[in-house]
């Protein structure tokens, strides 16, 4: 499998929480961010022709690519169709909308590109939350994203919550969860908080101006998984949730460790069994595409023998499918029983046919369950 992602760098407003890789819209860089964006694919193209023809999934993720004008959009999709992306008829065409952008021209616009599958970040219902965190939209332009997108015949609909936030109750959180999952989408996904020291947030944690509850983090997690259960919603991933059918192909092939090819700063790829990543602060962007967009100015992440043992009993772990103890061990890799065991004894972890999962409160612990797995791992 080979998917492409598109990084779009702008977002409104950045949130108090935010420690991803975005900067403040502005209007005047959205010509040129589309114009380094198509220089940045075809000089990828140029290289490795045969490569984007070979894409199943698509998917334009930020900070905010509903923000981006439509002509934006547009010349986004037409530099991909012409370097042989066959936006028609791949698997998954996916993009994140938040709802201060999730306006009639920018669905539809969106919709005449190719999108299928729509991802809208809501975090919370509550308002005093949302202004909590610093979003940028009220919970009333949340509803109406939502009852937009999910009207959209045939389209795919997945939102994000969050929880664990400062001032959060498990009430309220499964709240959330009710009322979204009563809306007819098919997929769902929620993430605990995690404080930045670098964010806004966290420097008011830090300060002692806002706290947050960590021991309501499991009956959060586990109250939320329990209601989607009862509503045909499967945990495919520790965060993530689908009725059938409707589980992200983009995203399941990271976690497969599959190849995909990322455009826009910063922007990461696996591509030919090497991870690396293009500039990140958007002028150092700029430069990299001004001349060429050359390997040379990537950053390569060399991944040795550990790393790569690493990663898959990571990326297992998280899934539903998880880890396949008697592919490792035909890799010459063994895992020393003695490490799930004890897990298994819990009721936290399962072995079935040679296959190690998750299961019940275990899902809380696989940080732990994976340092135990990865420090009795042996080869051969
Ligand atoms: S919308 Fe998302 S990416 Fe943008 S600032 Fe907020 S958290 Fe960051």
């Amino acid at each position: 499998m080979f998917g492409i992602y598109i990084h779009v760098p702008f977002c409104a407003k950045i949130c108090d929480y935010c420690d991803f890789r975005v900067m403040p819209a502005n209007s005047k860089l959205f010509e040129e961010y589309s114009s380094l964006l198509e220089r940045e694919i075809r000089a990828f193209n140029a290289a490795h022709p045969e490569a984007l023809s070979q894409a199943r999934t698509l998917y334009l993720g930020g900070g905010t690519p509903s923000i981006l004008p439509s002509a934006c959009l547009e010349r986004i999709f037409a530099v991909l169709k012409d370097c042989c992306v066959r936006v028609d008829s791949l698997d998954e065409v996916s993009m994140e909308f938040n709802p201060e952008s999730c306006t009639e021209e920018s669905v539809q616009t969106a919709l005449a590109c190719g999108v299928r599958r729509f991802s809208l970040g809501l975090q919370t219902f509550s308002q005093s939350l949302l202004d909590r965190i610093g979003r940028r939209h009220t919970v009333e332009r949340g509803f109406d994203a939502l009852r937009r997108l999910t009207s959209i015949p045939r389209a795919k609909v997945t939102g994000d919550l969050m929880f664990d936030l400062p001032g959060q109750t498990v009430d309220s959180f499964l709240s959330d969860v009710d009322r979204l999952s009563d809306f007819p989408l098919g997929h769902l996904s929620f993430y605990g908080l995690n404080v930045g020291e670098r964010t806004r947030l966290g420097g008011r944690v830090s300060r002692g101006e806002e706290t947050v509850d960590d021991s309501l983090y499991e009956p959060m997690y586990l109250g939320g998984v329990e209601i989607l259960e009862k509503k045909g919603f499967a945990r495919y991933e520790v965060s993530n949730f689908a009725k059938l059918g409707d589980e992200s192909i983009h995203n399941v092939n990271y976690w497969n460790r599959g190849e995909y090819i990322g455009f826009g700063p910063g922007a990461h790829s696996f591509f030919k069994g090497r991870r690396f990543c293009a500039p990140e602060m958007y002028p150092r962007w700029r430069e990299y595409v001004n001349v060429g967009a050359p390997d040379s100015l990537l950053t390569y992440d060399e991944l040795n023998d550990d790393d790569i043992l690493t990663e898959r009993v990571w990326l297992s772990l998280r899934q539903r499918s998880g880890l396949d103890l008697n592919t490792l061990k035909s890799d010459g890799i063994v895992v020393s029983p003695e490490s799930y065991q004890p897990w298994v004894d819990k009721g936290f972890a399962t072995v079935d046919g040679g296959v190690l999962k998750l299961q019940g409160r275990g899902w809380i612990f696989m940080d732990s369950v994976v340092t135990d797995v990865l420090n009795a791992c042996s080869r051969k």
